[in-house]
C-alpha cells in the first residue's frame, strides 16, 4: 500500500467508515516492513480524538464477555460509540484465540456503534503491546467514545493493559470460602474498580460477602496519588440481569472526572506516552543493532570474549557500540 492510499484509508476511518476501520487495524497489526511503513503514514494522517480507555481483566469464566456485551449494549443504547480490543498474548501458543471468538458478544457485534476486534495472534508481548496501542489510536480516530481493552488474567498482560488505559477494572467471581480466591495481590493493586460479577440468583449472597471481603482488602491498599477517598472501590454486578451495571459505569465516569479535575488524568497519559516512547526507542535500537550485518559477527565475538573472561561485559558492550557508531 502506498502512502497516499494509507492516508486515504485514514481519512475514511476518520469519517466513521467501519470497513476502513477493520482494514486500518489489519494494517497496523501487520509486521511486514512495507505494511509498517504504510501504517506509519496512516497513523500520522489520523486525527487525535482521545476516548476514555478502560482496561478489563479477569480469569476465564468470570464473565468478561457477558459483562462487555451487557455494558456495551447499555453504552451504545445511550448513543456512545464503543470499541473492544482484546489482548491475549497466549493465543499464539494455544492456537486459536479464546478472545477471538466472535460468538461471545453476538448482540454487541451487530451494533453499528460498536466495533469488536479479537486479539492479534502473536506470542511476543512487545509486539502485541505496540499493535494494541496503535489499534487504540485507530478506533479513537474512528470516533470511539469508549475503548475497552480486555485481557485474560495471565501475568504480564495486565501490566501492559494498565500502561495503555485510564481506568483498570478487575472482574471477579463470587468466592466460596473466605479466601480471596487467589487473585494475585499485584493485580488487585492495579485495579481501580473491582467488580464481583454473577451477583444474581443463588450466587447473590455469596457475591455480596465476596465484595465485602475485597472492600476490606482494598482499604489496605494505598490509594493512587490524587484519587479521592474511597478508591479503589469494590461493587457487585450481574452481567446476566444487568443489576449494578449502570452504577459500575457511573463509578468509572466518576473516577475519570475526579482525575480530570485533579489533573492526574492528563499527567498519567503523558507518563504513559513517555514510557512507550522510551520502550519504542529501546526496542528499535536493539532491532537495528541486530539487523546490522557487520555488527552481528562482532557481537558474537565480543560475547565469547566475555564468556572466557577476557573482556568485562561493559567493555564488550562498548566495543560493539563504538564499532556501530554509537560513540557520539
Ligand atoms: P469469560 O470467559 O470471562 O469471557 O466469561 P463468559 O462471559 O464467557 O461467562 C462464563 C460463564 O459465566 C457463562 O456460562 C456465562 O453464562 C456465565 N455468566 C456470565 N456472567 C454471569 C452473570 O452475571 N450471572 C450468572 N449467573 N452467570 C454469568
Amino acid at each position: 500500500m502506498r502512502e497516499a492510499e494509507a492516508k486515504a484509508l485514514g481519512q475514511r476511518v476518520a469519517d466513521g467508515d467501519r470497513r476502513a476501520l477493520a482494514r486500518a487495524i489489519t494494517l497496523v497489526e501487520s509486521t511486514r516492513a512495507d505494511h509498517r511503513e504504510a501504517a506509519r503514514a496512516l497513523l500520522a494522517a489520523l486525527p487525535v480524538r482521545p476516548a476514555l480507555r478502560v482496561g478489563l481483566t479477569g480469569t476465564p469464566g468470570v464473565g468478561k464477555s457477558s459483562f462487555i456485551e451487557a455494558l456495551g449494549m447499555m453504552l451504545t443504547g445511550d448513543g456512545l460509540r464503543l470499541a473492544v480490543l482484546a489482548v491475549d498474548p497466549s493465543s499464539g501458543r494455544s492456537g486459536g484465540s479464546i478472545l477471538g471468538d466472535k460468538t461471545r458478544m453476538s448482540e454487541l457485534t451487530r451494533q453499528r456503534n460498536a466495533y469488536i476486534r479479537p486479539s492479534p495472534s502473536q506470542t511476543a508481548l512487545g509486539g502485541v503491546a505496540r499493535r494494541t496501542r496503535e489499534a487504540i489510536r485507530v478506533v479513537e480516530a474512528w470516533g470511539a467514545d469508549v475503548v475497552l481493552v480486555e485481557t485474560v488474567g495471565v501475568g504480564q498482560s495486565e501490566t501492559m493493559v494498565v500502561e495503555m488505559t485510564d481506568i483498570f477494572v478487575l472482574l471477579i467471581a463470587p468466592a466460596g470460602g473466605d479466601e480471596l480466591q487467589g487473585v494475585k495481590r499485584g493485580i488487585m493493586e492495579m485495579a481501580d474498580l473491582l467488580l464481583v460479577n454473577k451477583a444474581d440468583g443463588d450466587l447473590e449472597a455469596q457475591a455480596r460477602r465476596t465484595r465485602a471481603d475485597y472492600a476490606g482488602a482494598l482499604r489496605l491498599i494505598r490509594p493512587r496519588p490524587g484519587d479521592p477517598a474511597g478508591w479503589p472501590r469494590a461493587m457487585c454486578v450481574s452481567a446476566a440481569t444487568g443489576a449494578g451495571l449502570a452504577e459500575a459505569w457511573a463509578s468509572i465516569r466518576e473516577l475519570a472526572e475526579a482525575r480530570q479535575t485533579a489533573g492526574t488524568f492528563e499527567t498519567h497519559r503523558r507518563a504513559q506516552a513517555e514510557a512507550w516512547f522510551r520502550h519504542a526507542l529501546e526496542t528499535g535500537l536493539l532491532a537495528r543493532l541486530a539487523a546490522h550485518p557487520g555488527i552481528a559477527a562482532l557481537r558474537r565475538e565480543a560475547a565469547s570474549r566475555v564468556a572466557t573472561g577476557e573482556l568485562t561485559p561493559e567493555a564488550a558492550a562498548d566495543l560493539v557500540l563504538d564499532a556501530w557508531g554509537g560513540n557520539g
